[in-house]
């Protein structure tokens, strides 16, 4: 069973959902925003997506 994450988009702000299996982050020890690769990218306007974390709201914490 693939996780689901919920995906911020920066330029209209729409959620979006992908597996966590294709999801790369581009930079995940930079910045606050952690912005996804730029190869996913909104489906509604084409602007960069920030991971917000996983659908359910599960804090990651616990799974460890
Ligand atoms: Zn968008």
């Amino acid at each position: 069973m693939t996780q689901e994450m919920e995906c911020l988009c920066q330029e209209c702000g729409i959620s979006v959902y992908h597996p966590s299996s294709i999801i790369n982050l581009e930079d995940p020890a930079g910045t606050e925003v952690k912005l996804l690769d730029s190869l996913l990218i909104c489906q509604e306007c084409g602007g960069r997506l920030a991971l917000v974390g996983k659908v359910g709201n599960e804090p990651h914490y616990r799974l460890e």
